[in-house]
């Protein structure tokens, strides 16, 4: 699995080889597409993906292309879930009402809640490492305690989402896809075996 912020170049990158096997470092072709896949994101709003798939021109492994903005293996994409994980953060919104809200069932909520709390020291470590080479050589604030080990991670994340727009020509509708390349998606996968 690959995660990318701009699938929709996705198919033109794998025709031209752009696209690097995370295996080996060869060069990934179009091999077809996944099966077509329906994420939840803002209000109820929902889209469809068929994500490309691309198979390495050197060891023949295949791997599918997600939007980041998908969480891999859910029904939220990456800023929805973002999102509901900051509220239980930062002003403490239990699970059933965030459930409520989301139209999701609290369980749901809280297993999002429970990877994230689990990885939560990985994911602000990666993204304060990724923001000082997004905002190398710039003045960029310096990130406030949250008062968590998840509002530290999802704070850091942001500011990286934040420092893309700012700095490298993102727009605003980019946001959830960098939250999600930033580090939620990857967060959010289903732990190796499971
Ligand atoms: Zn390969």
């Amino acid at each position: 699995m690959l995660l990318c912020a701009d699938v929709g170049s996705a198919d033109a990158d794998l025709a031209s080889g752009a696209i690097a096997c995370p295996s080996c470092g060869g060069r990934l072709g179009p091999w077809g597409h996944g099966r077509e896949r329906a994420v939840r994101l803002h209000y109820g709003e929902r889209a469809v993906v068929r994500p490309p798939r691309g198979r390495c021109r050197a060891c023949r492994a295949t791997h599918m292309l997600l939007p980041s903005w998908m969480a891999p293996r859910r029904a939220d994409g990456a800023g929805v879930i973002a999102r509901a994980a900051a509220a239980a953060a930062l002003h403490g919104t239990g699970s059933a009402r965030l459930g409520a809200e989301l139209g999701v069932p609290a369980a749901t909520v809280r297993g999002w809640l429970r990877r994230l709390r689990s990885r939560a020291g990985d994911l602000r470590q990666d993204a304060t490492a990724a923001l000082g080479v997004i905002t190398a050589g710039r003045d960029w604030p310096c990130l406030a305690p949250c008062g968590s080990p998840l509002g530290d991670a999802l704070a850091a994340v942001v500011a990286c989402a934040r420092a893309a727009i700012a700095c490298h020509g993102y727009a605003e509708e980019d946001l959830d896809a960098l939250l999600g390349l930033f580090g939620i998606a990857a967060a959010l996968a289903p732990a190796p075996g499971s």
